[in-house]
């Protein structure tokens, strides 16, 4: 492999020391990009698709050094010339393709598939302005544009383009990629991200609104583009429709080119459905079977159902897509001629209202047109997957027992570990080896040291030293002075009410009033919060304002400062993700029991040493289960509790307040007359009335229990050695939570392609 000074000297006819940062960085990604070119594709007969509408992907160029395992040579390389790989890695713009768990899973999946040489890629968009920017402004949220495509990116320019018919036009295609590389492998894989060919930022006004009806300009602007009236419904269709029509003429394309004569479609492609927005993907391939390849629409059915599987990644009713059959009608037509006669075909066979494709209503359930014409449907951890099968899809399990499987989460230890957090990984391997980089359940060697009170030591000398790597990086990026000698407390996630900041909230308040009536903490506590709110989402707006007022208030206070601080860090994504994790002991996963599909935010703290305080929800059951119960900290309502009291309607607010005094006193806080004068008295009011009168996600049911369990782990981490015990366990068993094992796993019993 030709060294990175030879390239450098080659390209520019330069030295290293004589670049900038900026153009070392261009250097070195032209260098990744050399290097992956020669890289041949994955191969095998069956190529699996995995569609979805987001990759949360994270910078590539660390990722990619590692996956190359040049890593260290280049780290080494560029100290020689007086360079930091660090400042040239942070010079790297986000790619902005996601927006939350499910975005980052498919990015973690797409790195599994490449390491584990298998012939599967990803499918999406390549949204120029992505989704939103995060900007904090008299403690409110505002969204801007994030402009993060740059003349030198990882996408790879393709001749492939395809026509892709609407009611009103044809959009013509044009495809670009980005190399996806395995951990040490030799094969690749790609990342196809589809695009129009005439996007036009000009149509973008203020913020992030722009004018949604001009189709042929927008398609690709933003990701997840406001919905709340129907010009942005149409939008997400005709958003859909692109995708999965793209990715239906390309997968049959490269199926015909390895030999398929199309009867035999199944043999060659597998599609995996990632949440409902690729579902009419499944008609779209009926469509073309039949129009453009003349086989019979009996036979298309049969050959797409044995070829496509579906992941459901939620619960909340209000998240499963139902599109209007009218609003479909308007974007198109061609494809709801095949909806119809598929839902005449679950009529036929079953009379039940509740398994019907379209409703009463007229609105086109896409879940449930994917679990009638596909062979798989999957949950994402075991709870989930439970849920699914005997109360939210109890209907179609009894139809199709045999499609329901379970694949829990996972995430790639290459980022969320090697990378991220450097001195634990390299502790590691001085402790137990390499091993664990390709088999992660290695990391049970580390039982051994359970007890190892030097072991105890060093891992918190590790932490330390994290905690100060946190401080210089939020002090540098995000106006934040960190206390690196706080206990660091932190929830980062996508702002909503199920998973509950509003609790944590509430609990910061309860713990600023103890402290202002006299009864200190032992030490001080930094609670950290991170996460976006989706624009239309006004509720999640108002929990973000009242956090960025309590921490206006409370860091200001020099009475309450020295024990307690607040931040909320602005535009959350895997960069800060990256930096906050490794530097964190308590991970927050208070999700109201149920609603949490898996998590994997979860799985990343435990990783990195930090202990769950968390309800027992998504895969923090399996955490508590892998972990030990006495290594990790769980209270609240339990699923079952959660879902009967929806049933019968059993929860009401009002009786927790009024009942309660230290609840009461800490809602009523939120309309303090120090709040009101901080905030904006509507959004304050609105939060307090809603947490009051309504409280969907029943945020007080487990608010006493909560504050229990956090005096507990608070307490409990005064005892450094206790502590680090439980650090320790948690690392070693977070060996099963590899996105490689659980890819291993959708090969083994869902696409069944060889690798
Ligand atoms: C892991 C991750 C998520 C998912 O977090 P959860 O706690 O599982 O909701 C969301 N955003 C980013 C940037 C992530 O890295």
């Amino acid at each position: 492999m030709m060294k990175f000074s030879t390239f450098v000297k080659n390209e520019t006819n330069k030295s290293l020391e004589q670049l900038s940062d900026k153009e070392t960085y261009i250097q070195l990604l032209n260098y990744v990009k050399t290097l992956s070119a020669d890289k041949p594709k994955n191969t095998g007969k069956r190529k699996v698709y995995y569609i979805s509408a987001e990759f949360l992907i994270g910078k590539l160029l660390s990722n990619n050094l590692i996956n190359l395992g040049v890593y260290q040579d280049i780290k080494t390389e560029l100290e020689s010339a007086g360079k930091s790989l660090s400042h040239i890695e942070d010079i790297e713009p986000e790619p902005s393709l996601g927006n939350g768990g499910l975005g980052r899973l498919a990015s973690c999946f797409i790195d599994s598939m490449s390491t584990l040489g298998l012939n599967a890629e990803g499918v999406g968009l390549n949204y120029h302005y992505g989704l939103f920017k995060q900007v904090f402004k008299k403690n409110e949220q505002h969204a801007e544009p994030n402009d993060w495509i740059e003349d030198n990116s990882w996408l790879i320019p393709t001749d492939i383009s395809y026509e892709v018919p609407f009611k009103k036009f044809t959009l013509t295609s044009k495809l670009d990629r980005i190399d996806i590389l395995g951990y040490k492998k030799d094969t690749k894989n790609y990342l196809n991200l589809f695009d129009i060919k005439s996007v036009n930022s000009k149509l973008i006004k203020k913020g992030i609104e722009f004018d949604k009806t001009a189709i042929e300009e927008n398609l690709t602007l933003f990701l997840y583009p406001d919905d709340s009236d129907k010009n942005g419904e149409l939008l997400r269709i005709y958003q859909q429709y692109f995708m999965v029509s793209n990715a239906a003429q390309l997968l049959i394309d490269e199926a015909i080119a390895s030999g398929s004569n199309l009867h035999d479609l199944a043999d060659y492609a597998y599609v995996q459905i990632n949440d409902t927005h690729p579902s009419m993907v499944i008609p779209e391939l009926i469509r073309l079977l039949t129009e453009k390849h003349q086989i019979k629409f009996a036979e298309a059915v049969e050959i797409v159902r044995n070829m496509v599987g579906y992941t459901n990644h939620t619960i909340l009713a209000e998240a499963l897509e139902k599109w209007p059959l009218d609003y479909l009608d308007e974007v198109v037509p061609h494809l709801v001629v095949i909806i119809k006669k598929l839902d005449e075909l679950v009529h036929a066979e079953y009379q039940d209202p509740a398994v019907q494709i379209i409703d009463k209503q007229k609105r086109v359930h896409m879940a449930y047109m994917d679990i009638h014409f596909s062979n798989s449907v999957n949950g994402v951890a075991a709870l989930h997957t439970e849920i699914l099968k005997n109360s939210e899809l109890k209907a179609f399990y009894a139809l199709y027992p045999e499609k329901f499987n379970n694949k829990t989460n996972g995430i790639t230890f290459r980022r969320w570990l090697e990378f991220s957090n450097q001195p634990l990984a390299a502790y590691i391997k001085e402790l137990i080896g390499d091993e664990y980089l390709h088999d992660a359940t290695k990391l049970e060697k580390l039982l051994a040291f359970k007890d190892d009170k030097k072991v105890h030591q060093q891992l918190a000398k590790i932490k330390f030293e994290n905690k100060l790597a946190l401080k210089t990086y939020l002090k540098e990026n995000k106006g934040i002075e960190l206390d690196e000698n706080s206990i660091i407390d932190t929830q980062i996630k996508r702002f909503h009410e199920y998973k509950r900041q509003q609790m944590n909230a509430l609990y910061v308040i309860h713990k600023y009033l103890e402290i202002k009536a006299g009864k200190l903490p032992k030490r001080k506590i930094t609670v950290i919060f991170g996460g976006k709110a989706a624009p239309a989402y006004v509720i999640a707006q108002d929990i973000i304002h009242l956090i960025l007022c309590l921490s206006e208030l409370i860091n200001n206070d020099p009475k309450v400062n020295k024990y307690l601080n607040v931040h909320l860090v602005e535009n959350y994504n895997v960069s800060v993700a990256e930096k906050l994790i490794p530097a964190t002991d308590i991970s927050e996963q208070i999700s109201l029991a149920s609603k949490e599909a898996s998590g994997t935010g979860n799985m990343k703290f435990m990783l990195n040493g930090a202990l769950t305080l968390g309800t027992m929800d998504g895969a923090n059951v399996e955490i508590a289960e892998l972990a030990g119960a006495e290594n990790i900290y769980t209270f609240g309502k339990d699923s079952e509790s959660i879902i009967k009291l929806y049933e019968t309607s059993g929860y009401v607010s009002k009786e927790y307040y009024e009942n309660d005094k230290d609840i009461k006193r800490t809602v009523d806080f939120i309309l303090n007359p120090a709040m009101v004068k901080l905030g904006n008295k509507t959004r304050l009011e609105r939060l307090y009335n809603e947490l009051l009168n309504k409280d969907w996600f029943m945020t007080l049911i487990d608010f006493n229990a909560y504050v229990e369990a956090k005096e507990q782990i608070l307490a409990d981490y005064e005892d450094q050695d206790s502590w680090n015990e439980k650090v320790v366990h948690n690392i070693a068993k977070a060996g099963f939570f590899s996105s490689d094992r659980t890819i291993a796993q959708y090969n083994a019993d869902i696409w069944h392609c060889e690798g």
